[in-house]
């Protein structure tokens, strides 16, 4: 047994002799000597355990070469790319939520690359407030008296609560303690803000009562979160955030909404109902609201925070404030983008131009794409292909609307020559520009909603490249 392990071990190329292959060197070229020998003993490591877990596994020198090579290339290029959402998801966190307009992408270039007035007044000539850039723009498009902004929404939670609630208690509806993303969570984040949680209510039903029971003398705030991601359908009910903020001020207390998405302009013309804009929360008598920019406002990723002056001078002496602060381009993409809302160019904000897209265009769009994808296939060794237009329900994503459905097309494609959905989809994924999307009934969709000006191409070349890397497969 020992024997046959080393035997097998001995199979294993040496570093050495891997080092002198004349392609080293273009690896080294671009990530230097040391990284290209990490990587070599990341492969030959694999070997050796998998050796020791199970001696006679099958392997020659070209495969183990074949691994080294392939890990190489991976480490090579930036893994942090471009990828084409074929996925019909807007919002997708994972593939980076909004798309910044490209006003906001000029402001972040000029600004990148230029000194900038980032925290100088030209007008006094001296210093001034790095907020000032974008703070009057929230105010006027929210109706807020004063607004801040800091790295994320969950920053602005945590600064909000921190600042004004730290030592003191605050109080919550149960239906509301909310996990967002896998990493937000309401009580972690009151835990953090040294805030005591006051829970109220049940899961499904909590009144205006059962918040006025909880105040005492040490309740800081009545905090209402936006259930995002999440619906209780059924027997529920929900204190109106006018009933809050009425009761909130009766005692003297604060009432802040963590609103989550931060729609500025009205989504109901698009069937989209289930979200409050931010001016409305206000309205309603919120002292503070919380949102995102880089949910359905569009922009970059930020956390705007506003609200009452007086409650947000509070927050501009807090010491976290600093630590939580927005970067330079972060900036730039924020005011621009504010700016087009300021101007009603909705159109130019990729997210809101997506989530109004027509169907009946996106029907156009699918049926010269079909045609695009026809004519390719029709160029190849491929028989079986079936591809055609059909009916899709596209979302929101970001965690806004889940409810809501927004009716959209895509491109079905079965390509049985070419292997299982699981396979092409792995394929698409692998492509030089990766491609994301899902499959239903056997078929990958290619939904147009989220597809931007030339992917159709970009999708094609997918195909291509993989037919010509295969060129005998299926025949
Ligand atoms: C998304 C969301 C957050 C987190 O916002 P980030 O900008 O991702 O930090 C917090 N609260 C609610 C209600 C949300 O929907």
């Amino acid at each position: 047994m020992k024997e046959e392990v080393q035997s097998a071990m001995r199979k294993i190329p040496s570093m050495d002799k891997l080092l002198v292959f004349p392609w080293v060197a273009v690896y080294e070229s671009e990530i230097g000597r040391d990284a290209v020998k990490a990587t070599i003993t990341e492969v030959l490591d694999v070997y050796r355990k998998k050796i020791k877990a199970n001696h006679d596994i099958a392997f020659d020198e070209e495969i183990v070469v074949r691994d080294v090579k392939k890990l190489l290339d991976l480490k090579s290029t930036s893994s942090f790319k471009k990828v084409i959402n074929a996925t019909g998801v807007i919002i997708h966190t994972n593939l980076g939520r909004s798309l910044l307009a490209d006003e906001a992408i000029k402001a972040v270039n000029d600004i990148a690359t230029c000194y900038n007035t980032l925290e100088y007044s030209v007008q006094e000539g001296t210093r001034g407030r790095r907020g000032d850039h974008v703070e009057w723009l929230l105010c006027r498009l929210t109706g807020a008296e004063a607004a801040i902004v800091v790295n994320n929404n969950a920053g602005a939670v945590v600064l909000a609560l921190g600042a004004l609630a730290k030592n003191k208690e605050t109080i919550v509806s149960r239906g509301e303690l909310v996990e967002i993303g896998g990493s937000f969570r309401i009580p972690d984040i009151m835990a953090l803000s040294d805030t005591k949680l006051i829970e109220v209510g049940a899961t499904n039903r909590t009144h205006l009562k059962d918040y006025s029971s909880a105040i005492t003398n040490n309740t800081a705030l009545l905090l209402k979160v936006h259930p995002s991601n999440y619906r209780i359908a059924g027997f529920t009910s929900v204190v109106p955030r006018e009933e809050l903020s009425a009761l909130a001020h009766k005692h003297g207390i604060i009432f802040m909404e963590d609103v989550g998405s931060g729609m500025l302009i009205d989504t109901k013309e698009a069937g989209l109902t289930d979200e409050p804009t931010v001016r409305e929360c206000l309205e309603a008598g919120s002292d503070l609201v919380t949102f995102s920019g880089d949910k359905l406002l569009g922009g970059p990723q930020i956390g705007a925070i506003v609200g009452s002056a007086e409650v947000i001078d509070k927050l501009r002496t807090y010491p976290l404030l600093r630590a939580l602060r927005v970067d330079k381009m972060t900036l730039a993409a924020f005011e621009a983008t504010l700016r087009l809302y300021l101007k009603g160019s909705y159109e130019s904000i990729p997210t809101i131009s997506m989530i109004f897209k027509k169907p009946e265009d996106l029907k156009k769009q699918a049926e010269c794409f079909l045609n695009q994808l026809k004519s390719y296939f029709d160029s190849t060794k491929l028989r079986s292909v079936t591809a055609e237009v059909v009916n899709t329900i596209d979302t929101v994503g970001g965690g806004a609307f889940p409810l809501s459905e927004l009716k959209g097309y895509a491109v079905a494609v079965r390509l049985p020559e070419l292997g299982s959905t699981g396979k092409l989809l792995e394929m698409l994924r692998n492509a030089s520009t990766p491609i994301i999307t899902g499959a239903s009934d056997d078929k990958i969709l290619f939904h147009m909603r989220t597809l931007r000006p030339g992917d159709e191409e970009i999708i094609v070349k997918a195909f291509n490249e993989f037919l010509t890397i295969q060129p005998t497969h299926g025949e």
